[in-house]
């Protein structure tokens, strides 16, 4: 039998493994958030019926795929802590696909990723929304 010890190799991995990727995953999820509020903060001051030209929320490091966005849409999904507007491809594992549109696709982040984004949400976006 060796699937015994399989499970025993995963419980025996260090937590620091998969939480190094997660966190570096919602850090720059939460960075890029944050640089979209900048972006529709500038935009609100320009021409706020134009769609919003915003950046990828994906984990992937290096993505910096673009997509229009309504500012309609993008209100409703920065109501969520836990949502993220992403190219639907770039999805990981632990997002649930809330909305599909031809450009982007709205996910939700589930499990512990959830409780991380909201964290960060609280430190950096709300931080940076509250300066403007
Ligand atoms: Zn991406």
């Amino acid at each position: 039998m060796s699937a015994p010890v399989q499970n025993e190799q995963a419980l025996g991995r260090p937590a620091a493994l998969s939480d190094d990727s997660g966190s570096g995953g919602a850090r720059r999820q939460a960075l890029f958030r944050a640089l979209n509020e900048e972006i529709r903060t500038i935009a609100d001051g320009f021409a706020a019926d134009e769609p919003l030209e915003l950046v990828c929320e994906c984990e992937r490091a290096g993505c910096f795929a673009r997509f229009s966005v309504s500012h309609q849409a993008y209100e409703s999904v920065r109501r969520f802590p836990t949502r993220f507007l992403i190219r639907l491809e770039h999805r990981s594992g632990d997002e649930r696909v809330v909305e599909k549109t031809t450009g982007y696709a709205v996910v939700e982040k589930v499990g512990p990723g959830a409780q991380t984004a909201i964290l960060l949400d609280r430190s950096n976006g709300r931080a940076e929304a509250r300066r403007s």
